[in-house]
C-alpha cells in the first residue's frame, strides 16, 4: 500500500517553546517524509507493495525494515504529544505503581534509560501479554512489536529530534518530553 504522512493532532508551532515550528519542520516535515518516501520507493512493486506498516516491521529487513519503522515509530512518537497536557489518569497511575513500584519510578527509570541510550535509537514503555509493563531502548528503527509486545509511549533519541531545540543536551529535550505528553492517548493505547 501508498504510505503517507499522518496528520497531527496540533499545529506545527503548537509545541512551542518546549518544541520549536523550527525542530516540528525538519523532524516531522523533512526527516519522516524522507522515510515515508523512501519506504513508498522501496516497496514498490515488491511484495510487500500491498502490505500494512505493521506487517513490514514484522517481516522486513534491511532498508525496506528501516523505513518502515522510523515512519511507524515517528507517527506514534507525534501523536502522543500534546499543547494541553492532561492530568495522569488514575488507571495509568495504577499501572505503573504495580509494574514500576510508584510513579515517581517509572519517570527516573524511563529518563534513565532515554538519556543513556547510545547513539540513535527510541526508548519505549511497552505492555506484554500479561498487562506488565517495561521499559525497552532500541538502537536505530528498533520497534517492540518484533517482540510480541503493546507499544504505549516512546521517545525519540535521534540528534534530529532534539540538537535544533536542545543542541547536545539531551536531558533537557527529555525534561520537556514529559511535559509534552498526552496521557489520555496512553490511556487509550493501555485499554486496547
Ligand atoms: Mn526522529
Amino acid at each position: 500500500m501508498k504510505h503517507s504522512m499522518p496528520r497531527l493532532p496540533y499545529a506545527m508551532d503548537a509545541l512551542e517553546p518546549k518544541m520549536s515550528k523550527e525542530t516540528m519542520d525538519y523532524h516531522y516535515g523533512k526527516h519522516l517524509q524522507t522515510y515515508v518516501d523512501n519506504l513508498n520507493r522501496l516497496t514498490e512493486n515488491t511484495p510487500y507493495e500491498e502490505s500494512t506498516l505493521e506487517e513490514i516491521i514484522r517481516k522486513a529487513e534491511g532498508p525496506v525494515f528501516n523505513n518502515a519503522a522510523q515512519t511507524w515509530n515517528h507517527i506514534f512518537f507525534f501523536e502522543a504529544l500534546t499543547p494541553s497536557q492532561p492530568p495522569l489518569p488514575e488507571e495509568l497511575a495504577e499501572a505503573f505503581n504495580s509494574s514500576f513500584g510508584s510513579v515517581e519510578i517509572f519517570k527516573e527509570q524511563f529518563t534513565k534509560a532515554a538519556a543513556g541510550l547510545f547513539g540513535s535509537g527510541w526508548v519505549w514503555l511497552v505492555k506484554d501479554m500479561e498487562n506488565r509493563l517495561s521499559i525497552i531502548s532500541e538502537p536505530n528503527a528498533g520497534n517492540p512489536l518484533r517482540k510480541g509486545l503493546a507499544p504505549l509511549m516512546v521517545v525519540d533519541v535521534w540528534e534530529h529530534a532534539y540538537y535544533i531545540d536542545y543542541r547536545n543536551r539531551r536531558a533537557d529535550y527529555i525534561k520537556a518530553f514529559w511535559e509534552l505528553i498526552d496521557w489520555n492517548k496512553l490511556l487509550e493505547r493501555y485499554k486496547q
